[in-house]
């Protein structure tokens, strides 16, 4: 059976991955399908192998490309991968004969504006920001361009309605049901004292909204910026802007997307 149609298989590093992925690539070249080596951006289905962490990486390593995703969970919780490695045959099956739907996430996205250049950054589980270093960081909060507040504290999350079960959920935020398509801001050990107030709640915004953060330096001069995970350092920025991008990721799932089985099955 021959179909020239590529699969990306995108791996972590570790034994067990790596065994998965060759047995992915075998059932999917018995089915016709091209398994390339390196990422191919023409491929219809990339296919990643891990937990979450991988999964969140192997879209942003490629740009958040349009190309439907979907993962295998070698990890430890895997929120996002669908499948675990015992699923592989029938899965191949399934894909084979169509029997998938693709569903859009939406992703978050932040301008991040300096003195004289800004850059734009997206995620699809969250940003944090944080001061790097251990001192108390002071983050000025607007909503729509209206102030709300300074929270005083490790820092703020915003982060997406699939996003919102991981590091948000962890510091007290709310879980959303992803088709709200909302984002929530939710602060990191807020100080409350007689000298600061501080929100200690997350604050759920419509996606029309923006959400900008303004730095004081005080006390220091960068700040971390935790893309989903993944920590980049910016120095001397005078605010950063987020809000829900027209940009989204296709996810692939077998038979419906139930995202309250997810939720009980991983959480509770
Ligand atoms: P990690 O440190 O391994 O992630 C922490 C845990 O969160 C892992 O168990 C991961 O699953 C799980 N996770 C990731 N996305 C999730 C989601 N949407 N819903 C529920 N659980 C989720 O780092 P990582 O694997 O690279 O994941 C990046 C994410 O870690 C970030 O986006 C952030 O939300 C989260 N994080 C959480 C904390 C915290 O809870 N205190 C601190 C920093 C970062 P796997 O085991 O399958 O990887
Ligand atoms: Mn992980």
């Amino acid at each position: 059976m021959e179909n020239r149609e590529i699969i990306n298989i995108i791996k972590n590093d570790n034994k067990f991955s790596t065994e998965i992925a060759n047995k992915l690539k075998a059932e999917l070249e018995n089915n016709g399908y091209k398994v390339s080596d390196e990422y191919n951006k023409d491929a219809v289905l990339n296919i990643s192998v891990g937990g979450d962490g991988s999964f969140l990486r192997s879209l942003r390593i490629n740009d958040f490309p349009d190309i439907p995703i979907i993962g295998v969970n070698t990890g430890s919780l895997g929120f996002y991968p669908e499948l675990s490695p015992k699923d592989i045959n029938s899965f191949v099956k399934d894909y084979c004969s169509g029997n998938y739907t693709i569903n859009k996430l939406y992703l978050l996205q932040c301008e991040i504006f300096r003195q004289n250049t800004s850059e734009t950054i997206f995620a699809l589980n969250d940003i944090a920001m944080k001061g790097d270093k251990t001192k108390t960081i002071h983050l000025d909060i607007f909503i729509d361009y209206n102030h709300l507040q300074t929270i005083s504290g490790d820092g703020v999350i915003i982060s997406t309605p699939m996003g919102s079960s991981a590091y948000n959920y962890s510091v007290g935020g709310s879980i959303v049901y992803p088709s709200l398509n909302t984002l929530q801001l939710t602060p990191i050990a807020p100080l409350n004292s007689k000298a600061y107030r501080c929100l200690n709640s997350g604050i759920v915004v419509p996606p029309e909204l923006h959400i900008t953060v303004v730095p004081e330096y005080k006390y220091l001069e960068d700040v971390i910026f935790s893309v989903d995970g993944e920590e980049f350092n910016y120095e001397r920025i005078t605010h950063a802007n987020f809000f829900v991008s027209k940009k989204h990721v296709n996810m692939l799932t077998l038979g419906s997307f139930n995202y309250w089985k997810v939720i009980k099955e991983k959480f509770i």
